[in-house]
């Protein structure tokens, strides 16, 4: 479902992917691990066109991202396009950037109805059934700042879900949790996972990784080091940049 192939990227003169290259079945889990810096954020933001590669290519579903090909020559897409590309791809964010002035609800149905223009009671009736999901039917009403942070992730999932994407990228989404609360949020990506979604996850939780992932990828210095299986990539890496990373996060 999502091919990259060789994506670079650079700020200003610093280049930070170098050649990135994966690619990811539909209804796998993917686990991106790698330390501080190594371009995991960079590489997610590059997949939804949040930044524009400057090699290589991504495609999700054998469409190619924020390019269009004509006459075997690459053209950037417009505006409109790109919008619709993203809309396929959910993305939850480190910080669960809900929108402060609307209820758990009014967050979930705002881009159904905003973007999708999908009708205002039956998007509602979805939301409903979507914080359902997340285990969190009691408090639609509430506001952000009235939620705990696991609930507001979790909130921030079940909105993701409601613009049905065909892909679900997780950059660290509980890394700013505090601890007894990621447990939550683990469990409802273990059931979307379950449920056979596709999704990249950047996260430093190795156990999730080890029992949630198909495959694990861990890059550093915008390289993939090493990738594989689970029992690969964390129990048994080969490479010592791994191993000296799974110490310092295990
Ligand atoms: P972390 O685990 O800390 O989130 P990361 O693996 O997500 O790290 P990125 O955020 O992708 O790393 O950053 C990769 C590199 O690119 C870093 O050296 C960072 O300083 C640099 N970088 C990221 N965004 C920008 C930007 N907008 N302009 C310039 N440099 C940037
Ligand atoms: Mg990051």
């Amino acid at each position: 479902l999502l091919r990259a192939s060789n994506v670079r990227k650079n700020y200003g003169n610093v280049q930070v992917l170098k050649g990135i290259s994966l690619t990811v079945n539909a209804g796998e889990v993917m686990c991106l691990l790698g330390p501080s810096g190594s371009g995991k954020s960079t590489f997610l933001r590059c997949i939804n066109h949040l930044e524009r590669i400057d090699g290589g290519r991504i495609s999700v579903a054998g469409e190619l991202i924020g390019y269009t090909q004509r006459q075997g020559r690459i053209f950037e897409m417009n505006p409109r396009e790109v919008s619709r590309q993203r809309r396929g791809i959910g993305m939850v964010f480190q910080r669960f950037n809900l929108f402060p002035h609307m209820n758990a609800l009014e967050n979930i149905c705002a881009a159904p109805v905003g973007v999708k223009r999908i009708d205002k009671q039956h998007a509602r009736k979805r939301a409903l059934e979507l914080l359902d999901r997340v285990g969190l039917a009691h408090v639609a009403t509430s506001y952000p700042a009235q939620l705990s942070g696991g609930q507001q992730q979790r909130v921030a999932i079940a909105r993701a879900l409601a613009m049905d994407p065909q892909l679900l990228l997780f950059d660290e989404p509980t890394s700013a949790l505090d601890p007894e609360l990621v447990g939550d949020v683990l469990e409802v990506m273990r059931s979307l996972a379950a449920d056979g979604m596709t999704m990249v996850v950047v996260t430093h939780e190795i156990g999730f990784a080890r029992s949630a992932a198909d495959k694990v990828v861990f890059m550093d210095g915008g390289v993939v080091i090493e990738s594989g299986l689970p029992a690969e990539v964390i129990d048994n890496p080969q490479n010592p940049r791994t191993v000296s990373f799974l110490n310092s996060v295990m």
